[in-house]
């Protein structure tokens, strides 16, 4: 027994064995695992073909026929095998440091999730603004697990690392972080000092490895940012080959004005641009997908090369603090409570929202927003309960219970919120353009159910019930189509030599099962998952084998 630094105890005879056995099969060039008479879907979107698939320590040995045998084979009859998905809009940043819950995203066949978007990273910290980030976290942030022991974005990417998390994080930096590190949540622009600050912390993180540069234009502080300064910090990532993800400006009435800012700023910053979760919100606006995804195609025409990715629901997910118009939420957490304590000031945040003013334009909607999770142990039990139905107990009216509750929770409290047209959700599916991610936003209490159900949903609800999309098509959207938009080129097919990140799933059986009021439920049908060649799910259950890896970007 050998004791390390880190206080662990090595076996050394077991080491040993274990050193000898992997040397074998390295010198025999033996697989270590075969998936055995599968449906390969091979990610290009070709249609599919009998095969197995042989895996050799963390990579893709051969796919086809594979005449050799291996100390673990999985059985595939009756099932197809696909490369692992790519969750292309995700949020786990500080979820990957819970063990408790690291097993939602692997048993929809997500093996590596894009991180850092809506302008939302951990990192970069500044001693001086670090508190208030975590505090406009807070309702995304674990009860337990995160430390918070970083200050670069490239010591950010060394934590997770060290905690081993479930899925490999292909990260963004945000643009939101960023701004906080140099103004904190100030509304107004930068100075041309502060701006090369937040340029170079930009250059920094791009330098560690980050695949882009994510905005959040809808929350604070990336509200108070005008499009140059999104354009000089495009440029920078654009330098490192990287892209730049957005959660638009506005998603409601001002939908086709906010693409066409994001599109300008791919054609200026010269990089490729990602529009996140598309949608159109608010009933006055349900339709107009049509005229997003027309001018996507036109953008494309012209050069510039904009994408768009989705999650199968038609209500979204987010902070309450952002039923909020910006002004209100000027100076973070602390500023945002005083002034709802302020009786002049509350009227008038009351009015604007009344009148639609908030940023979410949810003034209609307020009744039926579920509230997903909270701070505290006292109002803990209001979690899976909408407004209406708090407002109700509480004998308030339902925008005073939206401001009662921010106060109480310190603006830590969860949502979802019903916005959008599922004619809508369909179209943005059925385009060639579109690919997958979940936004999952894990929250304990009563979290959205595209956390556990996204990818079961659409192999499920509209591959094999509706027929919208082919099942290749699908799988395309989920594997080769992110992995191309960032670089990823081990990731996304299933050909020699890819990555082993591997999904096997019943086609006549894999379905999302939870609902948002009972949305803590795993899906079915998604039968073995393998992460860098190690089988992480094994018939439906999580193996406590936890293989992701931090990716970085070298291009
Ligand atoms: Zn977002």
């Amino acid at each position: 027994m050998l004791t390390l630094s880190n206080g662990k105890n090595l076996d050394l005879a077991a080491l040993h064995k274990y050193l000898e056995a992997k040397l074998r099969r390295v010198a025999t060039h033996m697989a270590d695992v075969i998936i055995r008479g599968g449906k390969i879907i091979d990610g290009s979107g070709n249609p599919w073909r009998w095969g197995d698939v042989a895996i050799q320590g963390g990579s893709i040995k051969a796919v086809g026929r594979v005449g050799e045998d291996a100390p673990t084979v999985i059985n595939a009859e009756g099932l197809c095998v696909c490369p692992g998905f790519i969750d292309m809009h995700a949020h786990p940043d500080l979820t990957l440091f819970y063990k408790d819950v690291e097993d939602y995203k692997l048993r929809q066949g997500v093996t590596t999730e894009v991180g850092g978007n809506c302008g939302f990273t951990a990192a970069p910290l500044s001693p001086a603004t670090a508190d208030a980030l975590k505090k406009s976290s807070a309702f995304i942030t674990p009860p337990h697990g995160v430390d918070w022991n970083w200050r670069t974005f490239g010591q950010y990417l060394e934590a997770v690392e060290a905690s081993r998390p479930s899925t490999n994080l292909a990260p963004l930096v945000g643009h939101g972080a960023v701004r906080i590190a140099v103004m904190g949540f100030e509304r107004r622009g930068p100075t041309p000092q502060e701006l090369d600050e937040m340029k170079a912390l930009t250059q920094e993180a791009m330098e560690a490895g980050a695949f882009g540069l994510s905005t959040g234009l809808v929350y604070v502080p990336g509200a108070y940012s005008e499009t140059g300064e999104i354009v000089a910090l495009a440029e920078v990532a654009s330098r490192y080959g990287g892209i730049y993800a957005t959660h638009m400006r506005n998603e409601g009435d001002a939908l086709l004005e906010s693409l066409n800012e994001a599109i300008d700023i791919g054609r200026r910053a010269g990089l490729p641009v990602q529009i996140s979760h598309h949608k159109a919100t608010g009933e006055r606006n349900h339709g107009r997908v049509a005229q997003s995804l027309d001018l996507i195609s036109r953008a494309r025409e012209e050069g510039v090369d904009v994408t768009v990715d989705q999650y199968p629901y038609a209500a979204g997910s987010t902070t309450l603090q952002a039923a909020l118009p910006p002004w209100a939420q000027e100076g973070g957490v602390e500023e945002v409570t005083r002034r709802l304590r302020d009786a002049g000031t509350r009227g008038r945040i009351q009015r604007e929202i009344q009148n639609d003013a908030g940023e979410i334009r949810m003034g209609g909607l307020l009744e039926e927003i579920l509230i997903t999770s909270l701070a505290t142990e006292e109002n803990r039990a209001l979690a899976g309960l909408t407004i209406g139905e708090i407002s109700d107990l509480r004998n308030r009216s339902p925008v005073d219970t939206v401001l009662d509750l921010l106060v109480e929770e310190n603006c830590a409290v969860g949502m979802v919120v019903f916005s959008m047209d599922e004619e809508d959700v369909r179209a943005v599916m059925a385009s060639p353009h579109t690919m997958i991610g979940t936004d999952g936003l894990y929250q304990v209490g009563n979290p959205h159910p595209r956390v556990y159900g996204s990818y079961p949903r659409i192999l499920g609800r509209y591959v094999r019930q509706d027929g919208l999309i082919s099942l290749e098509e699908a799988v395309r959207k989920m594997t080769s189509f992110p992995a191309q938009k960032l670089g990823l080129h081990d990731k996304g097919l299933l050909r020699p030599g890819a990555d082993a990140d591997i999904v096997v799933f019943d086609p006549d059986a894999v379905i999302d099962t939870g609902t948002f009021r009972d949305p803590n439920r795993y899906p079915v049908g998604i039968e073995h998952v393998l992460v860098n060649g190690r089988i992480s799910v094994s018939e439906g259950r999580f193996t406590g084998v936890t293989a992701g890896a931090v990716l970085r970007n070298r291009a």
